[in-house]
């Protein structure tokens, strides 16, 4: 089922996500929903703190973009990043290259925003599946920088928190009124 995505300003996207156990059917049906959520805003990932609920699940899926490539190894082997996916990961915890590269990025919670963002050029992703296997990502590019924006979101943290004072400055006033927007309602 397609869900409503939320907006910045609902405090629910500043929740640090409750650590999943096992994935019991409330996952598995809160997983799909994600997945549908976020292939029908074209999105490349989704944080469960994006449907509203404040937990470790997100899901990634970045084969539908064309012009920004990714590697990815799964378990220490070479896969087609594009043919592992869609990602449903429970519990991801990273591990960043220090090594860092801006490049622009969007958020679903932030509709027609965007700005360039420092992130590390590769990460180490740990996480458990909905078969609860524990796997190990390494990813660069897209997927790497997905993967950092969408771990943010489990820990309450947002894009715009990373932004230079600069770009946070020039998207002030947009940020303030979608800030009121959501809290109407
Ligand atoms: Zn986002």
């Amino acid at each position: 089922m397609k869900r409503a995505i939320v907006k910045y300003g609902d405090p629910v996207l500043r929740a640090k996500g409750k650590r999943i156990a096992e994935a019991d059917a409330e996952i598995r049906a809160l997983a799909s929903d994600m997945l549908e959520t976020m292939h029908a805003a074209n999105g490349v990932g989704l944080a469960a703190q994006q449907i509203g609920e404040a937990l470790q699940l997100t899901v990634l899926d970045i084969s539908e973009v064309e012009d920004r490539p990714s590697t990815m190894k799964l378990n220490g082997k070479d896969v087609d990043p594009r043919s592992a996916m869609p990602l449903v990961l429970l519990n991801p915890e990273l591990t960043l290259d220090e090594e860092t590269e801006p490049g622009v990025e969007g958020c679903l919670s932030f509709p027609e925003l965007s700005a360039d963002i420092d992130r590390a050029v590769s990460v180490v992703a740990k996480a458990q599946t909905l078969d609860g296997e524990t796997i190990k990502i390494e990813a660069s590019g897209l997927l790497a920088r997905a993967l950092q924006h969408e771990v943010d979101h489990l820990n309450g943290i947002l894009f715009i928190d990373r932004m230079s004072s600069a770009s946070k400055a020039s998207l002030g006033s947009r940020l303030k009124r979608l800030q009121k927007e959501t809290q109407r309602g």
